[in-house]
C-alpha cells in the first residue's frame, strides 16, 4: 500500500472552510442525531422543527432503516441499470405505484428533488412528440414556486433571487400567480377566489395558445416559496378540469408533500386528484439517502418508451441502495401509522401557532396542513402589510430560536408580495412533547423579536 500524503487529509474543524453554500456564516459542526434531535460538536442539543429542509420525516437514525442500508449494502451498493436490474428498485417502484392513484404505475428513479422535476418535464415532452404534437412546449408554473435549481427546474420556478442571475440563460416558462387567497381582501368566498385563481390557467392557456401548451406544474401544498401555501378546496378540481379541457398534462411537484408530510401518503389525496405525473423526493430518503422518483401514468409513458425510448437518465437512478433505504422508510410509515400521528400532531401544532396570533400581533398568517406548516410575519394582520425586507426578520427569528436550540425554516416570499414566513415542520414521529417544546422555544424566540 502507498504512504498517504500527511498534508491531504490533515484538517481541523477552526480552518478556513473550503465550502461556499447559499447563506453566509458558519454554523456548528453536526455530531450525530437521533428521533427528532441533532447534537452538535458542542454536545448542544437541538431539536430539528424543520426537519432540515422537510426532509427528516420519520426522525434521525431509525434503526431498522440503518439496518436495512446495511444488509443492502454488504450485497452491494450499485449496480448500474442498464446493466443490471435490482430488486430493491422493482419493489420500490411497486410499493409507489400501489401508492399512487389509479394508473400511475411507471416510476422512474432520481437521486433529488430537481432531478424528479426535470424527469417530469422530459417525460411530458416526449410524450407529445411521441404523439405528434410537436408544438407542446410549454409548461406553466406558478409564481411564486419553488421546483428545483437545476436548469430545466429553474424555467418553472418562479423565485426571483435564484431565477435572475440566469434569466439570460434559462427560457423562463410561463407563469400564473399562486393561489396567495390569503392576501385577498375582497369579500369573496373562498370557493370563488379558488375557481379564480384556477380560472388564470384557463387564460394563460388560452393567451399562449393551447396548442402550444404542454404541463402545468404546481406544489398542492406550497413549500419554500409560498410557505405551507394551501389552495382554496375548490382550486384543485377546476385545474384538473381546465387541463383535460386542453390536453394539457397536470404535474404535482410532491418532492416536499409526498411520503405523509401532509398527513396522506400523497397531498393530492385531500383534494381526490389525480395528477398525471408526480415528482417525489424529500421523504422518500429521508435523510437516510439522496433519492427521488418520478411516478407517471402508464399510457403516458408506454408510447415513450415504443417511441425510441425515454431520452434521459441519471447515473446513480434507482441504485440498489438508496431504493432498500427507500423502501424502509415506506415500511417505518405503515408500521409505527406515521401519517395519522401527522395528521393528530399536526393539528395540534397549528392550533398552538394559531393561538401565537393572539400574543403576537406580527403574526398575520398560519397555514398548512399535516406536518407542512408555516406562519407569516406582516407589519400590519389587517391589510397583511408585509415587514420591511431590512426588517431583516426572517434572519433573526430563525437565529433566535437557534440560540434556543431549536431549527426552523424561513424564507422571504417574492412575487408582488414580499413577506417573511416560517416552515415550522418536524419529523412526523413527532408527540405532544415534542410540541410543547417547539412551542416554549419559538414563543421565547418570537418574544425576543418583539
Ligand atoms: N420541488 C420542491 C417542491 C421542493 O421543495 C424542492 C426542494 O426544496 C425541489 C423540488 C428540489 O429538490 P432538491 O433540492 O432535492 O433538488
Amino acid at each position: 500500500m502507498n504512504a498517504i500524503p500527511a498534508e491531504l487529509f490533515d484538517w481541523s474543524q477552526n480552518a478556513p472552510s473550503h465550502l461556499f453554500y447559499q447563506t453566509g456564516g458558519r454554523r456548528p459542526f453536526i455530531e450525530r442525531a437521533e428521533g427528532v434531535y441533532i447534537w452538535d460538536a458542542q454536545g448542544r442539543r437541538f431539536l430539528d422543527g424543520s426537519s432540515g429542509a422537510m426532509v427528516s420525516n420519520i426522525g434521525h437514525g431509525n434503526k431498522r432503516v440503518l439496518d436495512a442500508m446495511r444488509d443492502q449494502m454488504n450485497a452491494t451498493t450499485f449496480g448500474y441499470r442498464l446493466h443490471f436490474e435490482n430488486e430493491p428498485a422493482e419493489r420500490l417502484a411497486s410499493v409507489l405505484s400501489k401508492l399512487s392513484p389509479q394508473g400511475l404505475d411507471r416510476v422512474f428513479f432520481a437521486s433529488g428533488g430537481s432531478e424528479a422535476v426535470e424527469s417530469c418535464i422530459k417525460l411530458a415532452r416526449q410524450y407529445a412528440l411521441a404523439k405528434g404534437e410537436t408544438k407542446r412546449t410549454e409548461v406553466i408554473s406558478r409564481f411564486p414556486s419553488y421546483h428545483g435549481s437545476t436548469f430545466g427546474a429553474l424555467a418553472v420556478t418562479g423565485y426571483g433571487p435564484l431565477n435572475d442571475p440566469f434569466a439570460p440563460m434559462v427560457r423562463e416558462m410561463p407563469k400564473i400567480p399562486a393561489p396567495r387567497a390569503y392576501l385577498d381582501r375582497d369579500n369573496s368566498s373562498d370557493e370563488a377566489r379558488g375557481l379564480r385563481y384556477a380560472d388564470m390557467l384557463r387564460g394563460k392557456i388560452e393567451e399562449l395558445g393551447p396548442e402550444n401548451v404542454l404541463a402545468f406544474i404546481m406544489e398542492p401544498v406550497g413549500g419554500a416559496s409560498t410557505g405551507a401555501l394551501v389552495a382554496p378546496d375548490s382550486y384543485y378540481q377546476r385545474v384538473r378540469d381546465i387541463c383535460d379541457d386542453y390536453g394539457v398534462l397536470l404535474i404535482y411537484d410532491e418532492v416536499m408533500t409526498g411520503v405523509g408530510r401532509t398527513g396522506t401518503f400523497l397531498a393530492a389525496e385531500h383534494w381526490g386528484q389525480s395528477p398525471d405525473i408526480i415528482a417525489l423526493s424529500k421523504g422518500l430518503g429521508a435523510g437516510y439517502v439522496p433519492l427521488g422518483a418520478m411516478i407517471a401514468r402508464r399510457d403516458i409513458v408506454d408510447p415513450v418508451v415504443a417511441n425510441g425510448g425515454f431520452m434521459h437518465g441519471y447515473t446513480y437512478a434507482g441504485n440498489p441502495l438508496a431504493c432498500a433505504a427507500g423502501l424502509a422508510v415506506i415500511r417505518e410509515i405503515y408500521e409505527q401509522d406515521l401519517m395519522a400521528n401527522t395528521a393528530r400532531i399536526g393539528a395540534l401544532l397549528k392550533s398552538r401557532l394559531d393561538n401565537l396570533t393572539a400574543r403576537f400581533p406580527f403574526i398575520g398568517d398560519v397555514r398548512g396542513k399535516g406536518l407542512l406548516l408555516a406562519f407569516e410575519l406582516v407589519a400590519n394582520r389587517e391589510t397583511m402589510t408585509p415587514l420591511p425586507k431590512d426588517a431583516n426578520a426572517f434572519a433573526k427569528l430563525v437565529e433566535y430560536a437557534y440560540e434556543e436550540q431549536l431549527i426552523i425554516y424561513s424564507r422571504r416570499t417574492h412575487g408582488g408580495y414580499e413577506g417573511d414566513h416560517f416552515l415550522v415542520c418536524p419529523p412526523m414521529i413527532a408527540t405532544e412533547s415534542h410540541v410543547d417544546e417547539i412551542m416554549e422555544k419559538l414563543t421565547k424566540s418570537l418574544d425576543r423579536l418583539a
